[in-house]
């Protein structure tokens, strides 16, 4: 069976002083970097938010304040601090992180209009990446998943993965949750375990 590690939005705003810091997310990169030293994967794809300056999932867009929620485009949208602005030092992946053996980039949440949490697709599932037709050209089988933040955009993209017909496994120490609500991490795990992704210790 072939297997890919997917690496979510390991990027300077996700990380320790960026400007949507999720707690902790430092800590895991060591732990992504040996999980690409011990083991044989296939293909290694990053995930990279990557949004236009005057993308709609920004309070500053919208006249809201951070931590407000809106609709946009008929869901339910969180509105978040401006970050992962393109070609900003945010949006770069964090400097630990050893792109060495990175097969392949997924740019999302690159249309104004639509906010993207899964490496797959947009929220509103209008468009998708391209993901999961490269994993399918390489024969993938199994996912093994890990990055920021666990109780967004990993949980969306392990569910995805999930229904997309992929093993799908998240790696625990290999993310950490943003926890706008203090349960959120814990119920992104639930869901998670609800929809057959394995949870690796
Ligand atoms: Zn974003």
């Amino acid at each position: 069976m072939k297997k890919a590690l997917i690496i979510v939005d390991v990027q300077n705003d996700f990380c320790e002083g960026g400007a949507l810091a999720v707690p902790g997310a430092n800590e895991i990169i060591p732990y992504i970097n040996s999980l690409m030293l011990e083991n044989e994967y296939d293909q290694i794809v990053l995930t990279q938010d990557w949004h236009p300056a005057d993308h709609k999932s920004f309070a500053s867009n919208n006249g809201k304040k951070v931590g407000d929620n809106i609709i946009l485009n008929g869901i339910p949208q969180h509105m978040w601090p401006d970050h992962c602005v393109q070609g900003t030092f945010g949006a770069e992946f964090h400097k630990d992180l050893n792109r060495d053996k990175v097969t392949h980039i997924i740019q999302k949440g690159t249309n104004a209009e639509f906010d993207s949490y899964s490496g797959f697709q947009d929220n509103n599932q209008f468009m998708k990446t391209g993901l999961d037709d490269f994993l399918k050209y390489h024969d993938i089988q199994l996912l093994e998943i890990v990055g920021l933040a666990l109780d967004y955009c990993v949980k969306y993209t392990c569910l995805d993965a999930a229904k997309l017909g992929y093993v799908t496994c998240l790696h625990f120490n290999g993310t950490r949750a943003v926890n706008v609500k203090p349960e959120s991490g814990r119920d992104a795990i639930f869901e998670m375990l609800q929809n057959t992704v394995t949870i690796l210790g």
